[in-house]
């Protein structure tokens, strides 16, 4: 069986249309989430605006509307 693996294959990565830096794949075509979110809100906005908030790890786009329960494990 062949199996075609993009990864590991040396290429020119793209680079973030953002920033410039290199896309890593995770967040690509971006370079990092924060980059994916600035160009979400130039879309959503429609104009250049960059998310105030910079380190917000339990910050989901859709979950921030509704409150959301505690989870306990009793
Ligand atoms: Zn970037």
């Amino acid at each position: 069986m062949n199996r075609r693996k993009e990864e590991g294959r040396p290429g020119p990565a793209r680079s973030c249309p953002i920033c410039g830096r290199p896309a890593l794949h995770r967040y690509r075509p971006f370079c990092s989430k924060r980059c994916a979110d600035v160009d979400l809100a130039r879309w959503l906005g429609g104009r250049y605006a960059i998310p105030a908030m910079e380190e917000a790890p339990d910050f989901e786009a859709g979950e921030n509307d509704r409150p959301r329960p505690e989870r306990r494990s009793s």
